[in-house]
Formats: C-alpha cells, structure tokens, sequence
C-alpha cells in the first residue's frame, strides 16, 4: 500500500529519493535541528537573518522572472530563472514550491544557484539543507554574496 506523503516523518522526508531524487542531507549526519542551529549562529555572525536573505533571493527570481530564461540586469547581479513544470512538495509538508531555478552572478564573478524550495526551506524553516546537498547553500557566504560583504 502507498503511503500518503502526508504521514511520512519529516526525517524521512529528507533523504534522498523520497521528495526529491537527491534529497536534502547529502552526507551530513547531524539531525536536521542541529543543521538548523549551527547554521542560524553562522548566519547571525554574518549580521543577517533568514528573513532578510530570503527575502533579497525573492527579489532577485523576481528581477528574472521578468524575461525568464534571458539574463536580467539589477543591481550589480545579472540572474537568469529557469522554469519547469511541476512543483515540489516541501519536506516539512506546508508548501508546494514551483519548479524554477535562479542562476545569479555578481559583477566580480562570484555565482550562486538556487530554487524557489531552498529560498521557502531558508524563510520559512532557517534550512540550508545538509553538507554534500547539492543545494545546499553556506549561510556566510550567501549572505556575503548577497549583501556585498
Ligand atoms: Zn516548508
């Protein structure tokens, strides 16, 4: 018998081929809520919080999605969005994201990657997923990438 998502354990959840081919552990073997803190006090010595980086990412999909697939100019960072049919459930069942990922890259080079999924895992949960995800994004340097540091 299948089981309804619904009433598989968040723990569950978040491994990989349960959601999402890869899941959002990698190899990390801290339990999620550790993964949670010791990202938090990262990202509170980088002097920002989840709210206001996902926030900022919000901004820039936006700034993509008004030529989705084309590189967009704003404000210092040129992002490209993807988008793909489908969404994805959010591993602690509140959310269903769209399938869209963002591509950005700063004037000096630097790049990073995300989905609309990772920016609800940081906003809603403060998850950055496991090291090794390949999603995964490092709290200090997102916020040094976003906010110039
Ligand atoms: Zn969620």
């Amino acid at each position: 018998m299948k089981q309804n998502p619904k009433d598989i354990p968040v723990v569950e959840s978040l491994r990989a081929g349960i959601l999402t081919r890869d899941g959002f552990m990698g190899e990390d073997t801290r339990p999620f809520t550790q993964i949670i803190m010791d990202d938090a006090a990262l990202l509170a010595s980088a002097g920002t919080t989840p709210e206001e980086v996902a926030d900022k990412m919000t901004e820039l999909t936006k700034a993509g999605l008004t030529a989705t697939g084309t590189p967009v100019d704003y404000q210092g960072f040129t992002v490209t969005v993807e988008e793909y049919m489908g969404k994805l459930g959010c591993p602690f069942r509140d959310h269903r994201a769209p399938k869209r990922n963002t591509e950005v890259v700063r004037k000096d080079g630097r790049q990073m990657a995300w989905t609309d999924l990772t920016i609800h895992l940081i906003k809603q949960h403060g998850f950055f997923q496991g090291k090794g995800s390949p999603y995964r994004l490092e709290p200090d340097r997102l916020a040094a990438f976003l906010f110039d540091k």
